[in-house]
C-alpha cells in the first residue's frame, strides 16, 4: 500500500532533502519545518482539519487523496492513496502520534485556508510561521525549497523550481494568500 519515494519516482536515498540554498541553512533551524501535530494545536486549524472538505467533482478515475507520512524528522516521505477524504482522515488521526509528520493531500484540488472574521471582516487564518508557505494541496502550512530529486515527482519535473517539501506542487503554481 505504502509507496516509499523510490517507489515512486525512482528517487534515492536523501531526496528529501532540500537543494542548499541560501534560504536553506543545511543542519540549521531555517529548514524545520512545522509538523501537522503542532500545526492542530491551533483550534481554528484543528476545526477546519476535522471538518470534511467541499470537493468538486471530478471525472478522475483514481483516488483523489494521498497520505503522506515521514516517520523521522528530515527523513523520507512515503505515501498511500485513499479513495476519499473521510478514509485519509481517520488513518491521520488514528496515528498522528506514531509519525513525525503527516499530510493528508488533495491530488487535484487546491484548498483555501480556514477563514475567520475579524472586526466583522473575513480573513485567511494563517498564524505566522517564518518560512511557511500555505500549500492548497496539502491543506497546511509547508516550506517550499529547491529540489535536486523530490520523493513526489518523476526525475523529469525537476525544474530548478522552488516545490512543496511534502506534495511538490510549484511555489509558482498555487495561489498565495496573506
Ligand atoms: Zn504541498
Amino acid at each position: 500500500m505504502w509507496e516509499s519515494a523510490r517507489g515512486v519516482g525512482g528517487l534515492d536515498e536523501g531526496s528529501t532533502e532540500p537543494r542548499g540554498r541560501s534560504d536553506q541553512n543545511r543542519g540549521g533551524q531555517a529548514r524545520m519545518m512545522l509538523t501537522l501535530r503542532e500545526q492542530l494545536q491551533d483550534p481554528i486549524y484543528k476545526k477546519w482539519f476535522s471538518t470534511p472538505p467541499r470537493e468538486e467533482p471530478s471525472a478522475a478515475k483514481s483516488p483523489p487523496w494521498w497520505v503522506y507520512v515521514q516517520k523521522k524528522p528530515g527523513g523520507r516521505w512515503r505515501r498511500a492513496e485513499f479513495t476519499s477524504w473521510k478514509a485519509g482522515y481517520k488513518y491521520i488521526a488514528k496515528n498522528i502520534k506514531k509519525y513525525n509528520d503527516m499530510a493528508l493531500v488533495h491530488k487535484r484540488q487546491e484548498f483555501k485556508p480556514p477563514v475567520v472574521r475579524h472586526m466583522g471582516k473575513r480573513k485567511y487564518h494563517l498564524p505566522m510561521a517564518q518560512g511557511h508557505v500555505w500549500c492548497g494541496y496539502c491543506r497546511r502550512l509547508t516550506r517550499f525549497s529547491y529540489f535536486k530529486k523530490h520523493h513526489a515527482l518523476p526525475k523529469w519535473a525537476n525544474s530548478g523550481e522552488r516545490r512543496c517539501n511534502i506534495c511538490g506542487i510549484r511555489l509558482a503554481a498555487i495561489k498565495r494568500y496573506s
